[in-house]
């Protein structure tokens, strides 16, 4: 039997470079190996609450850029997490046995404390428990996800393990953090800090959907130095981050060429931003090709939610009865 994977990205905005790679570029080769649920985490959303037409556009846009990336709803099943009610079900239940100890220590939870001390709400503070809930629905192993997943992914797994001592069943199998490449992937922003992320601002991001005119403006914007001071020195965050960039959209030629050049001392940032946009048009283009035609076959869209929502379903359904057998929740 073939293993299952499951993972979802929040309808928060456009998708951009740090989903694709860190996420979809692994999901479109998974869908032909492994029983694959690829999802629209619209409940996740839900905590920086979202106008109706905001979270309404958003979720259409991702259905279209998973679709325009290569996710093929005939080879695994796309749905949209709110059509599947099962999971706020799973959700209320592993959240009796997720402590608030746990749950503040997470990493993410922090950085949310920091950047949004106005709205820490329990939708934020359970958020694992909700994750934890749509991976273990249907008994995925693997989760394809980048870097920035991994501590949710353990506590997925301290969730499941709990669920199993409790109920005194193997019930839930353990998930792991999934990449094709050797490690978990992390693309960097252009703002010089940090991860590629929306919340981090436009500029930040290349999106998707990004013409080239705006890739080539965005990067040739991104944060630089006055240059190496040094021969052979070590690359400051925000130069390296560039390189990291670099070394996801360009061949390994280019990448050795500009490294090369900045070990000697003779970098030029403007030919080399230049470069490296050009080689990110090269990466995006197909993709916002399709994207302009997918986003106007409405029909279409309607019918992949649809029937996705429908596969979905089964097998939440079937985990949703055991579970509650498990539980207790029977018949007298
Ligand atoms: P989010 O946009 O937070 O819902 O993330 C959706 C998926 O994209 C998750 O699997 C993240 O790990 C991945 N992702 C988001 N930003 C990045 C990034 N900058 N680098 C790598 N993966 C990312």
């Amino acid at each position: 039997m073939k293993e299952t994977v499951v993972s979802g990205i929040r309808p928060t905005g456009k998708l951009h470079l740090g989903n694709y790679f860190g996420a979809v570029s692994n999901f479109v080769k998974m869908q032909h190996e492994y029983n694959c649920y690829f999802f629209i985490a619209d409940l996740h959303s839900l905590t920086t609450h979202p106008t109706p037409q905001d979270l309404n556009g958003y979720v259409k846009h991702v259905l279209v850029e998973y679709l325009a990336c290569g996710i093929d709803p005939e080879a695994c099943t796309i749905y949209i997490q709110s059509d599947v009610p099962e999971v706020a079900e799973l959700y209320l239940y592993l959240n009796m046995n997720a402590y608030l100890g746990e749950l503040e220590r997470s990493t993410s939870f922090k950085d949310k404390i920091r950047s949004h001390p106005d709205n820490v709400n329990a939708g934020l503070l359970t958020y694992p428990s909700l994750m934890a809930a749509d991976i273990l629905l249907h008994h995925a192993t693997k989760v394809p996800v980048g870097k920035d997943q991994e501590q949710h992914l353990e506590m997925t797994r301290t969730f499941g393990n709990r669920f199993n001592r409790l109920y005194n069943k193997e019930y839930f199998p353990e998930a792991y953090a999934f990449s094709y490449s050797d490690k978990l992937v992390k693309v960097p922003g252009l703002d010089g800090k940090g991860k590629m992320g929306k919340s981090e601002g436009d500029g930040n991001c290349i999106y998707l959907a990004d013409s080239p005119e705006i890739i080539r403006k965005k990067v040739s914007r991104a944060v630089t130095d006055g240059g190496p001071t040094a021969e052979n020195q070590t690359k400051p965050e925000a130069i390296q981050n560039l390189f990291d960039l670099m070394s996801i959209v360009s061949s390994p030629d280019t990448l050795a060429h500009y490294n090369d050049l900045y070990n000697k001392m003779a970098i030029r940032y403007g030919d080399f931003k230049k470069q490296l946009a050009e080689d990110m048009i090269i990466a995006n283009n197909p993709i916002r090709e399709r994207i302009e035609d997918i986003a106007n076959d409405t029909d279409y869209l309607r019918k992949v939610a649809h029937t996705g929502a429908e596969k979905a379903r089964e097998s939440a359904q079937k985990t949703i009865k055991e579970v509650r057998e498990l539980i207790g929740f029977k018949p007298f």
